[in-house]
């Protein structure tokens, strides 16, 4: 980092602050710069953590040179990387796509559910149990219930399961069941609820805040990464904006531009990302385009009855066309949907 040296700070405030640099283990070096004296200090900043410089006299302000994120940075890592979730890719050259109702909502819808999606081609089921709805008064989900017929539907057909954690007393219980542990939208700045998914070893999909920049996004992946899961999958599923006319702004730049930040794989959620049926197939079809490593889709057998994101569900027939488009686009790019 750059410590820039208020102009009228006196030589023992200076000095003092070299000092203590040279304590936590830093190299410094002191230079000027006109009439302005700079320190570039090189060390493990984690043993600032709990003593900002900015409360030194001698301080004016501090530059840091690394990135906030370092850990799923491009610095840290070049080459994309590929999570391996029980021989299911997602990085690299292989898409893996995600399907499934919003909520489960019962046994036998969701057995039926995981047997078109599988037939079409999806490896991943998912579903929510633990439900994070705008109105307190809405289906909640079905919990451990829920949890438990994910984990059978998607076993009969040798699936995956990602399912969300929305509180960190659920983490247990959640990890019985799941193969992957979705952060939603409105969680993602839940440090405490990142910290503990960063604890455990189960691959964490995590969806970007409804209001969140990319940086903001790639600094709640490095919360998990900095506990030491590195398992982690970059969801884009749209951004508020001023338009009504979708639920939200489906950022595709964000696509490259993660990419270009990060070693991280990501994955579009056309679903939550346009909360329109008619705009699932296009943004899926684009994502992938765009250069996603993967999709999550809501699908549903019966949209109009179902107790959360009708709206936003397509049918397993439009599923069906959804993957045969996205196969023939992810081929352009040599890349392959995971079977
Ligand atoms: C979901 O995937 O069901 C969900 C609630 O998504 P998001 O957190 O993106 O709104
Ligand atoms: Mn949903």
């Amino acid at each position: 980092m750059i410590i820039v040296i208020k102009p009228d700070a006196k030589d023992h405030e200076l000095q003092h602050l070299l000092d203590r640099l040279e304590h936590y283990g830093f190299k410094t070096h002191l230079s000027e710069w006109g009439n302005r004296k700079i320190i570039g200090a090189i060390g493990d900043e984690r043993a600032l953590r709990d003593k900002p410089l900015s409360t030194f006299p001698a301080v004016e302000k501090v530059v840091p040179i690394l990135k906030p994120f370092k850990l799923v940075s491009k610095d840290f890592k070049k080459e994309p990387t590929t999570v391996n979730i029980k021989g299911v890719k997602i990085g690299g050259k292989h898409i893996a796509i995600m399907a499934g109702p919003c909520s489960v909502e019962g046994r036998e819808m969701l057995f039926e559910i995981a047997e078109k999606v599988h037939k079409a081609g999806a490896r991943i089921l998912r579903g929510g149990a633990f439900k994070p709805r705008t109105s307190p008064y809405a289906f909640q989900g079905l919990g451990e219930e829920g949890l438990k017929y994910l984990r059978e539907a998607a076993d009969s057909r040798g699936m995956l399961v990602v399912t969300e954690l929305m509180d960190p007393r659920d983490i247990e219980v959640i990890s019985k069941y799941t193969d992957i542990i979705q952060i939603g939208a409105r969680n993602m700045q839940n440090f405490k609820l990142l910290k503990e998914v960063g604890k455990s070893k189960i691959p964490v999909l995590l969806k970007r805040g409804l209001c969140s920049t990319i940086k903001e996004f790639l600094m709640a992946s490095e919360y998990i990464a900095s506990e030491g899961n590195y398992d982690i999958i970059l969801c884009e599923r749209g951004i508020r904006s001023f338009d009504t006319e979708t639920r939200n702004i489906l950022d595709l730049s964000a696509i490259p531009v993660i990419r270009s930040m990060s070693h991280l794989p990501v994955i579009v959620d056309p679903s939550h990302g346009t909360g329109r049926r008619d705009c699932i197939l296009p943004m899926a079809q684009a994502g992938i385009a765009a250069g996603a490593d993967g999709l999550m889709v809501e699908v549903h057998t019966n949209p109009e009855e179902a107790l959360s994101d009708g709206d936003q569900s397509i049918v397993p027939e439009e599923f069906d066309l959804l993957m045969k488009r996205v196969k023939i686009i992810a081929a352009t790019l040599e890349k392959h949907i995971e079977e």
